[in-house]
């Protein structure tokens, strides 16, 4: 595992390798490409989930991207992963990482019993409860926890109505800091005041204005039912400005379906339309109760959709019709954790639950589309590719197959034998930010430490905020 210099064709070579060596063209009149930094040599090579393509070969990786597949040249660090599987990093497409401290938080109220408690108890309780200390170690934790997993890129709902400014910039650079990759966005709502929707409007446009080299902005919205007529068109105002899409929870629940029926006399998706907020750039979470005519809509619009097996599971909202029929549909954890793995298996398994005709290869689609859906953020077509020229985002995975591997069966490997035990290295933009299960960056166990201790001032401040008031129409 340790990286070494030396000449191409030492170390353990496999007996078929790739035979093309292809390295990214530079572009005319650019200035020169960095040398190469980093080979990873003699792993199973993923280069696409979606169709899943195979080959033994070395990655050589140069600056933040792929350079060439194939044969590593001489006098480039070399990284034995033979024993391996090297394979695009994964994209949670819907995360909320200001839950990350929650793990374990004690309850003492009445249990709620529906979708709209388990938020006027719950969550809308923590988020209130966040200051800048809780939400940069909530960053830490919820990264640290993707990465070790495999997981490259966050695409991030963020709500903390008494710390809204420059909140997003705490967590940019909390994952910065790590080495992992983010989407970021503020969760506008009215549920707070008229103000705090406001600064949440503008902690978006600020955050929006400045993309930084591992992190983008999306406009980020809560849902239809605590969202005003004006609240909703200051978002797609800011989204159009800045040229980037809305991030909103759609019909997570009958609750928002009822609010818009309601207080606005139409469906949530037509709703959303009317304000402009549909579009190939938008990211619709959850979709669970959606009709027909929605279903039309979001796909004629282009809209992807984040499908969150286990929340949904969690939560008992339902199952999203759109989850294994939509066009474009990514995996999301909705705060459960970073594990893309383990929510891309719990979905395939949700998906035969529910009686879709399911094949091992439609998770791996999924998360296909996710990191396309990051690749819109960053400008980069061949984002969660293996192929010179695209972001060095990759995951080694330590797997000895028991059976035979083809690119035809690796679904089949992929949910029913891997694990993100087996993640033993991760790359983000060409730099090993996790190397043998070790962070690269930070220390791990002082994070942890701190972490607990802010956690228990999270909580006490917690138990001191009563259920959230905030209720929709029509319920
Ligand atoms: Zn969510």
């Amino acid at each position: 595992m340790s990286v070494t210099p030396g000449p191409a064709g030492t170390g353990t070579e496999p007996a078929a390798r790739a035979a093309n060596v292809e390295v990214a063209a530079r572009p005319d009149n650019g200035p020169d490409p960095p040398a190469p930094h980093l080979a990873l040599c003699g792993g199973t090579v993923v280069t696409s989930l979606d169709p899943v393509r195979l080959i033994t070969a070395d990655v050589v990786i140069a600056g933040d991207r792929i350079a060439s597949v194939g044969t590593a040249p001489a006098g480039v660090a070399r990284r034995d992963c033979s024993g391996t599987l090297v394979m695009p990093g994964n994209v949670c497409a819907h995360h909320h990482l200001y839950s990350a401290l929650s793990r374990g938080m004690p309850y003492r109220l009445e249990a709620p019993r529906n979708f709209l408690q388990i938020l006027q108890r719950i969550w809308w309780r923590l988020d209130r409860a966040l200051d800048e200390p809780a939400v940069r170690l909530s960053a830490l934790i919820g990264g640290l926890d993707a990465l070790h997993a495999g997981t490259t890129t966050v695409i991030d709902h963020h709500a903390s109505p008494n710390f809204i400014d420059g909140s997003l910039d705490v967590i940019a650079d909390a994952l910065a800091g790590l080495g992992l990759r983010s989407v970021l966005c503020y969760e506008v709502t009215d549920r707070d005041g008229m103000a705090r929707a406001a600064a949440g409007v503008a902690e978006n446009r600020r955050f929006l204005a400045r993309p930084q080299r591992l992190a983008r902005g999306m406009m980020g919205a809560h849902a239809s039912f605590t969202l005003c007529d004006d609240t909703l068109e200051a978002c797609a105002e800011a989204a159009l400005a800045a040229g980037v899409g809305v991030h909103i929870h759609v019909a997570e629940d009958g609750a928002d379906q009822q609010d818009a029926e309601a207080a606005y006399g139409m469906r949530v998706v037509e709703r959303l339309g009317r304000a402009g907020l549909l579009g190939p750039d938008a990211l619709l979470a959850h979709c669970v109760c959606v009709c027909g005519r929605e279903i039309a809509e979001i796909t004629s619009s282009g809209a992807a959709v984040a499908h969150n097996a286990r929340s949904n599971m969690n939560n008992r909202v339902g199952y999203s019709p759109l989850a294994h029929d939509g066009a474009r549909v990514a995996l999301g954890t909705d705060g459960i954790g970073g594990d893309m793995i383990t929510e891309s298996q719990v979905a395939f398994f949700r998906a035969a639950e529910a009686g879709a005709a399911t094949d091992p290869g439609w998770p791996l689609r999924r998360l296909a589309e996710g990191a396309r859906i990051a690749g819109r953020s960053f400008g980069e077509p061949l984002h969660g590719m293996i192929a010179p020229g695209a972001p060095a985002d990759l995951t080694v995975l330590s797997y000895l197959p028991p059976a035979p591997l083809t690119g035809e069966n690796l679904p089949g490997h992929w949910v029913f034998g891997l694990s993100s035990r087996q993640v033993r290295d991760v790359i983000v933009a060409g730099e090993l930010v996790i190397a043998g299960r070790h962070s690269a960056r930070v220390d791990e166990a002082e994070i942890a430490q701190q972490a607990a201790g802010e956690a228990r001032r999270l909580w006490a401040r917690l138990d001191e905020i009563p259920p959230h008031p905030f209720t929709p129409k029509g319920g």
